[in-house]
C-alpha cells in the first residue's frame, strides 16, 4: 500500500539503523522524546528501540489523548449519565479510562439499569450528532476528548448541531493542546531544574501536525534550543527522524526538520485552525493527568455556542481526584518513568483490567509494553 509499504521495509531498516550506529558518537548520550503515542505505538511494536545504540534512548511523552485525560474530567461525564440522565457518546477507548470509585463509563453503563441515562461508543463527533436528530427526545452528550487532530471535527459537529438547531445536543470539551504540553514538559523541575530527565530533542507529532502545521514547534527550537523533527508513524519515519535528530545535537543545531512533508506544512490546514478559532477559545488552566494544571492548554465553546457546551447546560463543577496510589502514569507521562517501573504493570494492571489510562489505549506506553515488550523487559 502506498506510503505504508515502503515506510515498513526491512532493508531499509537496516541501513538506517546501521546510518544511525554511524553517526552517533559513542562519546555522548541522546535522549529524545516522541511526544506523541502514536509513535510510541510504533516503536514498541516493530522494536526500534531495539535497533539503536545504547547511547540513543527514547523517552515517551505525554501525547495520547486517553492517557492525559484525568479522572475527574472522565468522573463528569459518568455524573452527566448516571446523575443527569444523559445519552453519553465517546470514543471507544474513552470508555474503558479508569475513574473514581472503581468506575469507567463502561462499568458505569452496568449500573445505569432502568435510568434514562445511556453510553454509546461513537466513531465520529458526526455519529453523536446523528443520534441526536434521531433521538430528540434525550439529551445527548458528545464527550469530545483528543488533541488537535480532533478539535476540528468536534467543531464541525457543533455548527452543525447549531444550523439544524438542535436543542438536545451538547458537548463535553476536553480537548488539549499540544505546544502547551511540550513547554509544560519544558519547564517542568525534571528537566530544568533537577536535569533528571535529559533531553536532547523531540520527535513532534504526525498527525496533530498536518492541522497545527510545524511552525508552533519553531518556539522550542528557538527558545530551548531542543531541536524537533516532525515524523509519520511508520517505523521508518521514526528512524529517520531520529538520525536527524543526532546529526542536529552532534552538530550543535536546534532546528524545525519536517520528515512527514507527505502530509505536514508549516502553516499547516489553514481552513481547520480558522474552524477551530470560530468555535472554541483558551481556558485559562486544565488539568492534565501527570503534568497537573497546565496554563492556556486546553479549548471551551465560545460563548456564541454556549448552548452547545455541557458544562454550562448541566452546571458542572469540576473536581480533582489523585490517581490510584500504585499507579505511575503520571511519572510516566512526564518522562520521569517507564512502564516497568510501576508495580503493578502487567500483573494487576493489564490491557484487560487497566488500573492506569496508560494501559488503556494502544497509544498508551504501558499498553505498548505490555503488547510488544513485556517479556523482555522482565527478562
Ligand atoms: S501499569 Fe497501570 S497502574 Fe502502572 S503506571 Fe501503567 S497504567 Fe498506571
Amino acid at each position: 500500500m502506498k506510503y505504508i509499504d515502503e515506510f515498513r521495509d526491512g532493508e531499509v531498516a537496516r541501513g538506517l539503523a546501521a546510518a544511525i550506529r554511524a553517526e552517533a558518537d559513542p562519546d555522548r548520550r541522546y535522549h529524545f522524546m516522541e511526544f506523541c503515542g502514536g509513535h510510541t505505538h510504533a516503536i514498541s511494536r516493530y522494536g526500534v528501540a531495539d535497533l539503536l545504540p545504547a547511547n540513543v534512548r527514547m523517552i515517551h511523552g505525554p501525547g495520547c489523548p486517553v492517557c492525559v485525560l484525568p479522572i475527574g474530567r472522565v468522573d463528569q461525564a459518568i455524573r452527566l449519565a448516571l446523575d443527569e440522565g444523559v445519552t453519553l457518546c465517546t470514543y471507544g477507548d474513552c470508555l474503558r479510562v479508569p475513574a473514581s470509585d472503581g468506575l469507567s463509563l463502561l462499568k458505569a453503563k452496568a449500573r445505569l439499569g432502568g435510568t434514562s441515562g445511556d453510553i454509546r461508543m461513537v466513531y465520529s463527533s458526526a455519529d453523536a450528532v446523528a443520534h441526536a436528530r434521531k433521538h430528540p427526545e434525550k439529551q445527548v452528550v458528545f464527550f469530545a476528548i483528543g488533541f488537535e487532530t480532533t478539535t476540528p471535527p468536534t467543531a464541525v459537529a457543533i455548527k452543525q448541531a447549531q444550523a439544524l438547531g438542535l436543542a438536545n445536543f451538547s458537548v463535553l470539551c476536553c480537548h488539549v493542546l499540544t505546544p502547551s504540553a511540550i513547554a509544560s514538559i519544558l519547564e517542568s523541575p525534571e528537566v530544568r531544574r533537577y536535569g533528571t530527565v535529559p533531553l536532547d530533542g523531540f520527535i513532534g507529532p504526525a498527525h496533530v501536525s498536518t492541522i497545527i502545521g510545524s511552525r508552533p514547534y519553531e518556539f522550542f527550537a528557538e527558545e530551548y534550543r531542543k531541536p524537533v523533527v516532525i515524523a509519520g508513524f511508520e517505523p521508518l519515519d521514526v528512524m529517520l527522524a531520529i538520525r536527524l535528530l543526532i546529526r542536529q545535537v552532534n552538530e550543535g543545531r536546534a532546528e524545525v526538520e519536517n520528515e512527514f512533508s507527505r502530509a505536514v506544512s508549516r502553516a499547516g490546514n489553514v481552513k481547520a485552525q480558522h474552524l477551530v478559532a470560530e468555535v472554541f477559545e483558551l481556558r485559562r488552566a486544565f488539568e492534565w493527568r501527570g503534568l497537573n494544571l497546565v496554563p492556556y492548554s486546553a479549548l471551551r465553546l465560545r460563548k456564541e455556542f454556549a448552548d452547545f457546551d455541557a458544562e454550562r447546560r448541566f452546571h458542572l463543577d469540576y473536581r480533582s481526584v489523585p490517581d490510584h496510589k500504585a499507579c505511575e502514569c503520571g511519572a510516566i507521562l512526564r518522562g520521569v518513568k517507564q512502564p516497568q517501573d510501576c508495580k503493578i504493570f502487567g500483573t494487576v494492571c493489564t490491557p484487560e483490567n487497566p488500573v492506569g489510562s496508560c494501559m488503556v489505549s494502544s497509544e498508551g506506553a504501558c499498553a505498548a509494553h505490555y503488547t510488544y515488550g513485556r517479556y523482555k523487559d522482565f527478562a
